[in-house]
C-alpha cells in the first residue's frame, strides 16, 4: 500500500477525529525530504492519488479556449486551472453521448420513445437516477426525487413545511443566505399573510466575525424555538464555504418542535451527507455545481421517510401519481408516497442523460473517498496560501509555521473555517487590495474561479477532477497576478 493510500485511509476511517490533513501533508513532505510548496511534492501526491484517473472522465478546458487567457504567457495546449466547481462543474465526457442517444431516438421514433427504444424511456428516465442520487446524499431509496429547479423545489417543500400559526410563524436562516433562498422565504411568509420583518429570523455572525458559530445558532433556537415554524440553513454557505453542523442543528430544532430543512446546493457532491441518519426533515439541491450535470439542470428534493405518508399540503401534478395508474388518465388521484408524490410534471428527457453521466462517475468512487482527497487538496492550498501570503500578525492556525510574507506584500486572508470538518472544497479568499485587477490577472493565466466584489475570490479544487499540480500551478499564477497588482497599485 502506498503511503498516500495509507494516509488516505487514515483520513477516511477517522472521519471526525483523524489527523489534521496538514499534518498528513507534512508527514509526506518529510519522507520526500522536500517542502510542501515544492513542485515535487504536488507531483508525488498526484502520482499516489487513488482517484487520479477520474479527471479523464471530464472535458478539462484548455488554456487556448479560456476567454481572457493571454496565450503569450501560458501554454495554449495546457489544461487551464478550473477552480469553479462550486459554481458550475465540468462536463463529463459521456454527457454528449447520452444526450445524443435520446435525440436520435426522438428523431427516429417520436412519441414511442416515452416507453420504448434505446437509452432511457422518457416516462421512467429519472427512476434509477433517483436511487443513485439518494446514495450520494445519504438518503434511502424513495427519499430523493429529481425534478424542477432548486428554487422551485424549495418553494414546493415550504408549502408542506412552512405552515405558520400566530404563535409559531418564523423561518430561521442565516443572515447572508443565497438571495434566491431568502426571496423564497420572503414570498412564502407573505403568501401566508405574515411580514418578513417579524417572521424572518436571521442568525448573524458575531460583531467583527464572518462565520456562524454553532453555539450561537443553538442559543437562538433555544431562545426563539417556540415561535419558529421552520429552520432552513445552507449546508455549506456559498460565500464563506462554511459547512454547518447539520445533525446538531437538526436535533436542536426538533427538540423545540420546529421542522428543519437544508439547502444543500454547495454541499451535495462536495461533502458526505447522511440526510436520513441525521433525521433532516427535508433538503433540496441543484445538480450543476459539484454534481456536474450542466447549467440549470434538474434539481433534487430529499423528504425523510418519516414523512412518507404525510398529509401535508402540497401542489399536485400527474407525475406525482403512481406509474401503474398514471396513464389511465381517469382523474382518480393515486399519489406516490414520500418524495415521489411531490413530482408535478414529466421530466425533461434531455436533462436526465447529463445526470446519468455524472452519477456514473460518482459511482466509481464514494463520497468518503472523495472527501479524503478533498481534505488533503484544500488543506494543501490553504497551507501554500498562508505560508506565502498569510498576515504577519500571527493569524496562522496551529498547524502552520510562520508565514514567509513580508509587510509590504499584499495579504491574502482565508474567510473559510480552517477546521477541515467545517468546510468542503472551497476556500474564500479576501485580499488587502481591490480584487478586479487580481481576478483579471488570474484570468489572463487561465485560472477560472469566481469573484465576489469588493474583495473576495472563491477557489474550489473539486476532488473529482482537480489535482495537486493544479493547486501548485495556481500558486504560481497567483504570485504573478499579485505581483502585477502590486506594481499597478504603486
Ligand atoms: C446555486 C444556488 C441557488 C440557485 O438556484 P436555482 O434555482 O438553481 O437557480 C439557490 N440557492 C443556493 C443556496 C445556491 O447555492
Amino acid at each position: 500500500m502506498s503511503e498516500y493510500t495509507e494516509c488516505h485511509l487514515a483520513v477516511k476511517t477517522a472521519r471526525f477525529v483523524g489527523p489534521h490533513p496538514c499534518d498528513t501533508l507534512k508527514q509526506i513532505a518529510n519522507t520526500l525530504n522536500c517542502d510542501i510548496t515544492d513542485g515535487k511534492f504536488a507531483q508525488h501526491m498526484d502520482e499516489h492519488d487513488p482517484l487520479k484517473d477520474l479527471r479523464q472522465e471530464f472535458f478539462y478546458p484548455k488554456m487556448k479556449d479560456v476567454l481572457g487567457a493571454d496565450l503569450s504567457i501560458v501554454d495554449p495546449e495546457e489544461d487551464c486551472v478550473y477552480f469553479c466547481g462550486n459554481s458550475l462543474g465540468l462536463c463529463p465526457k459521456n454527457t454528449k453521448k447520452y444526450i445524443d442517444v435520446e435525440l436520435d431516438k426522438w428523431a427516429k421514433i417520436g412519441v414511442q420513445g416515452y416507453f420504448q427504444g434505446e437509452g432511457m424511456p422518457w416516462s421512467k428516465c429519472h427512476e434509477k437516477l433517483d436511487v443513485d442520487m439518494a446514495k450520494l446524499v445519504g438518503g434511502r431509496p424513495g427519499e430523493v426525487a429529481i425534478m424542477n429547479g432548486l428554487t422551485v423545489n424549495l418553494h414546493l417543500l415550504l408549502i408542506s413545511f412552512y405552515r405558520p400559526t400566530p404563535k409559531r410563524h418564523k423561518i430561521m436562516c442565516e443572515s447572508k443566505a443565497f438571495p434566491s433562498d431568502q426571496y423564497t422565504f420572503q414570498s412564502q411568509i407573505n403568501l401566508h399573510g405574515y411580514d418578513m420583518e417579524t417572521s424572518l429570523l436571521l442568525v448573524e455572525p458575531r460583531e467583527g466575525e464572518i462565520l456562524l458559530r454553532t453555539e450561537d445558532i443553538l442559543a437562538k433556537i433555544e431562545e426563539e424555538g417556540e415561535s419558529i415554524a421552520l429552520i432552513c440553513f445552507s449546508g455549506v454557505q456559498f460565500y464563506t464555504g462554511q459547512l454547518l453542523d447539520i445533525p446538531t442543528i437538526t436535533r436542536a430544532g426538533h427538540s423545540k418542535g420546529c421542522y428543519v430543512g437544508f439547502d444543500m446546493a454547495h454541499a451535495a457532491g462536495n461533502v458526505p451527507l447522511y440526510l436520513h441518519d441525521w433525521d433532516v426533515d427535508f433538503a433540496c439541491w441543484c445538480t450543476y455545481k459539484y454534481i456536474n450535470a450542466s447549467a440549470g439542470c434538474l434539481a433534487c428534493i430529499f423528504l425523510h421517510e418519516k414523512h412518507k405518508h404525510n398529509n401535508f399540503p402540497k401542489l399536485l401534478g400527474w407525475w406525482g401519481q403512481r406509474f401503474e395508474t398514471r396513464f389511465n388518465l381517469n382523474n382518480d388521484l393515486d399519489l406516490c408516497p414520500g418524495a415521489y408524490g411531490y413530482r408535478i410534471s414529466n421530466p425533461a428527457s434531455l436533462l436526465c442523460p447529463p445526470i446519468k453521466a455524472s452519477l456514473e462517475i460518482f459511482n466509481k468512487t464514494s463520497m468518503e473517498e472523495l472527501r479524503a482527497k478533498s481534505k488533503l487538496l484544500t488543506a494543501y492550498m490553504e497551507y501554500c496560501i498562508i505560508k506565502k501570503y498569510g498576515r504577519t500578525d500571527g493569524m496562522a492556525s496551529g498547524h502552520m509555521e510562520k508565514t514567509d510574507a513580508n509587510s509590504q506584500q499584499i495579504n491574502v486572508h482565508i474567510l473559510t473555517p480552517s477546521d477541515p470538518e467545517h468546510r468542503g472544497a472551497q476556500l474564500s479568499l479576501s485580499f488587502s487590495v481591490e480584487i478586479s485587477h487580481v481576478f483579471e490577472e488570474l484570468e489572463k493565466r487561465g485560472v477560472i474561479c469566481d469573484e465576489k466584489k469588493p474583495s473576495v475570490i472563491r477557489v474550489s479544487p473539486a476532488p473529482l477532477y482537480c489535482s495537486f499540480n493544479d493547486v501548485h500551478r495556481f500558486m504560481g499564477y497567483l504570485d504573478q497576478a499579485l505581483e502585477s497588482a502590486t506594481v499597478t497599485a504603486a
